[in-house]
């Protein structure tokens, strides 16, 4: 299973990229821009910039996406 971690300061995202479907609902929701779809699967590239809102983890259709504080 590839879960992709990303972790800044105390905040940890997982991405499933098995779940991915990269239809950007995580992008559209997500309020300081913390994802990008890069070579089709959702990338938390900003992660230094989330406040926790858990927006994208609700987001997401096919639940791909965890965060620690959600
Ligand atoms: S928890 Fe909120 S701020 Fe953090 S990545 Fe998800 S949508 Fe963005």
């Amino acid at each position: 299973m590839a879960v992709k971690k990303y972790n800044e300061g105390s905040i940890t995202i997982e991405i499933d990229e098995d779940k991915c479907n990269a239809d950007g609902e995580c992008v559209n929701v997500c309020p300081t821009n913390v994802f990008e779809i890069v070579d089709g699967k959702s990338k938390a590239i900003r992660i230094a910039d989330c406040i926790e809102c858990c927006a994208c983890v609700d987001a997401c259709p096919t639940k791909a996406i965890k965060h620690h504080s959600c």
